[in-house]
């Protein structure tokens, strides 16, 4: 950037501050300066006021930019006595001497320049608005909410409506992130058009939103939401982008709720939403119930996992062709005041927050110890396979991490396998390859869970050195089983066999679908048809006497 720019920012900025200037152009004129001087980010923080909230406010932040050196700081009383602290970071380098000499001048004008304007005013201002959009951020849009209220207007006359514009990192990816931003903003202004002046629109962050719409207007906010368009400069030729929404309503139906909530569970419709790749979810109570009794289940976990609420099942895997018990899976259960929380309910809770891999280490090592306990009591253990969630690939010391809980344990590798399922993404089918690699180099066996259901592929069973595929229920679960699905089966059956894999199939109740996959050439089986996942002590009785009917 030029000095003729710089000067025109500058120019830009002096208008905003000392005029009634067009405060949504602020950022610009901010950005177009931090440019020109490398600087990474510009934050202020307000102390000792009693009537605004101590905080910190971003008034510029560069997209990826790190912070080099110490901050400019520039402290500034405002007439009321409070300070106000502003943070002029540089990026890359820091500043020169020149550079900070005429960054400070700039600052004390600023400032100078606001204390006649209310610096406070400006403040809170800035305050509770989301940064590039200029709309309230959620701290803003609860205080307009709460506006609202006060001047008389009942919450049971709205609908919450959050929502996300679909695909937005393909727009970043084709037009860069400046102009991105750019997009955003303008479908910002877009969003703002649309909402009555008793109606709050709020900006979340990144590319969601969040609206308090009047009932009666839901119908064609939502048809807006389907496409807003945006026009932008391209290389000097004008672009159009249309731009649709996935959202999630929440017709509110208690005038006294919280106002947490109006975002909580609008939100909630949203992710549900995004997850079933609906463009729209209205939320019920059905689904308010779980959300609570999820939160409440999260909130207990850490306490859960000391008091040692989660216990181990084992379910039998059993070789159908001599009835002899040949293996089992440990299968977790909560217990919770009395009652058991069956996986379904917490795992994918668990996987959502990122924490699930403390619990799949817990129950590797109680799987490890019970085991010890067996050989112990002089029973000849069987292998026990644990579940490892796609998630855990995160975690780089995954593979040595399982080897350490083994090895500490004193058992035999030979008694452990670790059972993971396959996904369509690209990065965690890396991570999933070199972890499973990792595991093999360590002698430590590995299968392949649900195979068949979802996404898997024959490539699967070339590039992995996987011990056992383990066959999903979905396969002798169907009515209409075809010729074409035997084929299917027979020939993964058989090449994993080629490749020295061990096969599997789980979800096994009745005789029709043993004697299906027997005549396909899979013999191992686990299902209801032999046991259900037992606890520890009944399972014990399994291994004293390891036939089963034949
Ligand atoms: P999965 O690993 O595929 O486990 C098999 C599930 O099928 C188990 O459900 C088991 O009880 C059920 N099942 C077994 N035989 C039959 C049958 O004959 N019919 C029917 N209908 N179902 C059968 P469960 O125990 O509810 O576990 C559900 C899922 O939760 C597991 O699926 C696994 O993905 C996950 N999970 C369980 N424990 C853990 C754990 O410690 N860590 C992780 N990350 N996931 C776990
Ligand atoms: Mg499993
Ligand atoms: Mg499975």
């Amino acid at each position: 950037m030029t000095k003729d720019n710089l000067d025109l920012y500058l120019q830009f900025l002096r208008e905003i501050i000392e005029g009634d200037g067009d405060m949504s152009k602020l950022t610009e004129a901010l950005a177009g300066i931090a440019y020109y001087y490398h600087i990474s980010a510009i934050e202020a923080e307000i102390l000792g006021d009693d009537k605004l909230e101590q905080k910190e406010i971003t008034l510029f932040q560069r997209e990826n930019a790190e912070s080099v050196g110490e901050p400019i700081k520039h402290v500034f009383r405002s007439e009321k006595g409070s300070d106000i602290v502003i943070y002029i970071y540089a990026q890359e380098r820091p500043f020169s001497a020149d550079e900070k000499e005429d960054i400070e001048v700039y600052a004390t004008n600023c400032c100078f320049a606001l204390q006649r304007h209310q610096m406070e005013r400006f403040m809170r201002h800035m305050g509770e608005r989301q940064f590039n959009t200029w709309l309230l951020n959620i701290d803003g849009f609860l205080r307009h909410v709460n506006l609202l209220i006060d001047r008389g207007f009942k919450l049971s006359d709205y609908s919450a409506i959050c929502f996300n514009i679909k695909s937005f990192s393909d727009v970043n990816k084709r037009y860069g992130r400046n102009k991105g931003n750019e997009i955003l903003a303008g479908y910002a202004a877009e969003l703002g058009r649309m909402v009555d002046k008793d109606e709050v629109l709020g900006h979340m962050g990144g590319d969601n939103f969040v609206a308090l719409i009047i009932k009666s207007r839901q119908a064609i906010i939502l048809d807006n939401l389907k496409d807003i368009k945006v026009t932008v400069d391209v290389n000097g030729k004008k672009e159009t982008v249309h731009l649709s929404a996935t959202a999630g309503i929440w017709d509110i139906d208690d005038d006294n709720v919280n106002l947490d909530n109006i975002v909580a569970r609008s939100y909630l419709g949203l992710n549900t939403a995004r997850k079933n790749h609906a463009s729209r979810i209205f939320v019920n109570n059905s689904m308010i119930d779980r959300m609570s009794s999820l939160k409440n289940v999260l909130e207990h976990y850490e306490e859960a996992l000391t008091g040692k609420e989660f216990r181990v099942y084992y379910q039998p895997k059993v070789d159908s062709r001599t009835g002899k018990l040949v293996g089992a899976e440990g299968l977790v259960r909560w217990f919770r005041e009395g009652k058991m929380i069956s996986p379904g309910v917490f795992i994918p809770a668990l996987e959502d927050n990122g924490k699930i891999g403390m619990l799949d280490y817990y129950v590797l090592r109680a799987a490890c110890e019970d085991i010890k306990e067996w050989i112990d009591k002089g029973y000849e253990p069987v292998t026990v396979s644990v579940n490892f969630s796609r998630r855990d690939l995160k975690d780089r010391k995954l593979a040595w991490n399982i080897n350490k809980i083994i090895e500490e344990t004193g058992i035999d590798k030979k008694y452990i396998e670790i059972e993971l399922t396959e996904t369509v993404d690209a990065d965690e089918h890396g991570e999933l390859s070199k972890f499973i690699d990792e595991l093999y180099k360590m002698n430590i066996m590995t299968s392949i869970d649900d195979f068949g259901a979802g996404y898997s592929s024959l490539a699967t069973l070339r590039e992995f050195s996987v011990h056992a595929l383990k066959l999903d229920r979905s396969f002798v679960n169907t009515d209409d089983f075809s010729w074409k699905d035997e084929i299917i089966l027979k020939d993964i059956i058989h090449m994993a066999g080629e490749l020295s894999m061990d096969v599997l199939c789980e979800g096994v109740e009745r005789d029709d679908q043993l004697a299906l996959l027997n005549s396909v050439g899979c013999y191992v089986i686990q299902g209801y048809y032999y046991d259900r996942p037992l606890p520890k002590e009944e399972f014990e009785e399994r291994l004293k006497n390891k036939i089963y009917k034949k």
